[in-house]
């Protein structure tokens, strides 16, 4: 069986000693989240992950979920015990509202517990995952009478919600989506449509399902500019709170699919069912973007866990397997094989992996601090500062960290050989459980899409420039300070491939569309290998501090500098190969005709 142990001393790491976060003692949540609850925190939420989720993230990719034929949904043999021990140990309060009964600790200290759960047991996780991002959307847009009707018992957990955009015909374009929702005497509305894909859409681990939504009023435009965005609970909800009344909406089928099989994927039937609208009409998409942004964090920590799992398993196969000598004969062992752990191409696939892996934790935990700081800081350029980063990198976060994540499983699983195709070490689950992180939540495709056509240009600019000067800065204080790890010195000339990358895009962008659309996924990539490097920057920065100080723990930071170290002289230096790419423009790329295809 894989093994999972929750990498809890690197949390702390990079929450206490890489971010910082006692700093924002002023910042609402903050002040609760002391370091000894911080840790309390994190200890138990791995000893929950990998006690009580690893065990099963087997069983649910075995037995899946099943449907009956009356749309009812069971999920896997002993995810309703744990999603009942999930709820009752409080965890889905986390970081939610206290004005609707939760803890309201930082967003940045609850993804750093969804990281452990995500690793254990990704499948299961998405029963909680999507509701955080609906009671973010209802906070923003709901009115008073759906806050009060929800939020409570999607905060608690006795209810969990999903997202719904995807059509049969409409995935990537929601203009063309056919859902239809006809006004009633009443003030709510009659939803009709068919969605599909829906995650965690039907199952039998909460008292209701809270579907958000998203169809056009009827004589409403039908592009993207007609959507709307409704609550529609599977049971009515009475006025005590209690849920009443079937609403119309059922599971017509469950997907069959390549991965994360404990994780129903409904197709979800409409036919009448009362919905309610939230926020303004045909403001749907906006109100939407809420949960989606969440969501899009959220897939990103997806993929970074998954590469955690699968490298864990890659470590302790390597060490134990024992094929062919050291190339130097200093270090063979007196066996007649080496453990592979000794091979350079082993090394190589390990520290690639680890070296994604701890930086993308680090940008992901960054981001979820920026969401901190962009709701809740006392300082109106903070919150500004931390919208406008947060905005540029939520799409590198999701794209680049999910192809990092993913490439990192399947390294882990070469690291096996053939036993990482066979079953029985779970490689294969962890690679094939990563792969949807890459399409699901708008694809890697889009994700680019949205950094060079939407984020890039908004403000004048504003963000990217923003990013320049803060990357641009931190290389300079890095250097003052000796630049422990060599990371600054590689990290300058990448930063200069992506200022000169995006000066480019700015330039051939507007004339020829193509170049923009061909430049995207590269321009993606090297903004995720700049924002790594620039993690390592801190990481290393933080260690060498450790290391002055003596804080007790040498051999941690100095893999930590080691890490830095290959980061900077074997990652960093593809930057001039993706700016090359970016500025090759869509000539070839385009050049083909259609029916040489
Ligand atoms: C397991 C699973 C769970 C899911 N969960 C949910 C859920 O909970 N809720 C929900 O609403 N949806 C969900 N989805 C749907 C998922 O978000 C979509 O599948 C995804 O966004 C892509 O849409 P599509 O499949 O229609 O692909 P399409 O939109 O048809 O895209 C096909 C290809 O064309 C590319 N493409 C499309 N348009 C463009 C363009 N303008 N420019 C460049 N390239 C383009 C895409 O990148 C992709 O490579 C889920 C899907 C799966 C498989």
């Amino acid at each position: 069986m894989p093994i999972y142990n929750a990498p809890v001393q690197e949390t702390r790491f990079i929450l206490n000693d890489v971010l910082d976060i006692g700093r924002y003692s002023n910042v609402p949540g903050f002040a609760n989240a002391s370091p000894d609850l911080i840790d309390a925190i994190l200890d138990e939420a791995g000893r929950f992950a990998s006690e009580v989720l690893a065990p099963l993230n087997r069983i649910g990719d075995e037995a899946g979920c099943t449907r009956a034929d009356d749309g009812s949904v069971a999920t896997p043999p002993g995810f309703k015990d744990a999603f009942r021990q999930f709820r009752e140990a409080g965890w889905p309060t986390l970081v939610a509202p206290d004005a609707y009964g939760g803890q309201g600790l930082p967003q940045v200290v609850g993804t750093a517990v969804s990281e452990y759960v995500l690793s254990a047991n990704h499948a299961f996780e998405m029963y909680q995952g999507l509701t955080s991002g609906a009671i973010a959307a209802l906070l923003v847009s709901g009115s008073d009478d759906l806050k009060q009707r929800y939020l409570p018992k999607l905060v608690s957990g006795e209810w969990t919600a999903t997202m719904n955009l995807t059509e049969p015909h409409c995935g990537t374009d929601l203009g063309l989506l056919k859902t239809r929702a006809e006004p009633q005497a009443d003030g709510s509305y009659a939803i009709t449509g068919t969605k599909i894909f829906i995650s965690s859409g039907e199952h039998d681990l909460s008292d209701n399902i809270i579907h958000l939504v998203l169809a056009k009023i009827a004589g409403a435009p039908d592009t993207v500019k007609g959507i709307s965005l409704f609550v529609v609970p599977k049971f009515l909800v009475n006025d005590d709170g209690s849920p009443g009344q079937r609403n119309a909406v059922s599971c017509g089928a469950l997907e069959k699919k390549m991965g994360i099989h404990g994780n129903a994927t409904c197709v979800m039937n409409y036919d009448g069912a009362r919905g309610w609208l939230v926020g303004a009409p045909e403001k749907g998409l906006q109100a939407m973007f809420v949960m989606m942004n969440a969501a899009r964090l959220g897939v990103g920590l997806q993929g970074i866990a998954q590469g955690e799992a699968a490298y864990q398993n890659a470590v302790a196969y390597a060490k134990e397997r024992r094929q062919g000598r050291a190339l130097r004969p200093g270090e063979r062992g007196p066996d007649r094989a080496d453990p592979i752990i000794v091979h350079p191409d082993v090394r190589r696939m390990l520290m690639q992996s680890k070296a994604w892996i701890e930086a993308g934790r680090a940008l992901v935990l960054w981001g979820a601090l920026q969401v901190d700081l962009g709701r809740r800081s006392p300082d109106e350029a903070e919150r500004v500062r931390a919208d406008d980063l947060l905005g540029l990198l939520t799409p590198v976060i999701k794209g680049y960290l999910t192809d990092k994540g993913f490439e990192a499983a399947v390294l882990s699983q070469q690291v096996l050989g053939g036993h990482g195709y066979i079953r029985e070490h779970g490689l294969e689950q962890f690679v094939r459980d990563a792969r949807i992180t890459q399409i699901y939540e708008g694809t890697n495709g889009i994700q680019a899409m949205d950094l060079v056509g939407r984020k890039l240009p908004r403000d004048g600019g504003r963000a990217i420039r923003g990013f320049f000067e803060l990357v641009g800065k931190n290389i300079a204080e890095a250097m003052a300070a000796g630049d422990p790890a060599g990371a600054a010195a590689a990290l300058a000339p990448a930063l200069a491939d992506l200022q000169a990358a995006t000066i480019w895009l700015a330039e051939n962008g507007p004339a020829n569309p193509d170049n923009a659309g061909a430049g995207a996924y590269p321009y993606m990539e090297l903004v995720g290998l700049v924002s790594l490097g620039w993690m390592w920057l801190k990481m290393a920065g933080a260690s060498a501090r450790a290391i002055a100080v003596d804080d007790g723990d040498r051999a941690f930071h100095e893999a930590k500098l080691a890490t830095a170290s290959f980061y900077a002289q074997r990652e960093l230096p593809l930057s001039g190969a993706l700016r090359r790419q970016i500025e090759a423009g869509a000539e070839t790329v385009m050049a083909l005709p259609v029916d040489a295809f």
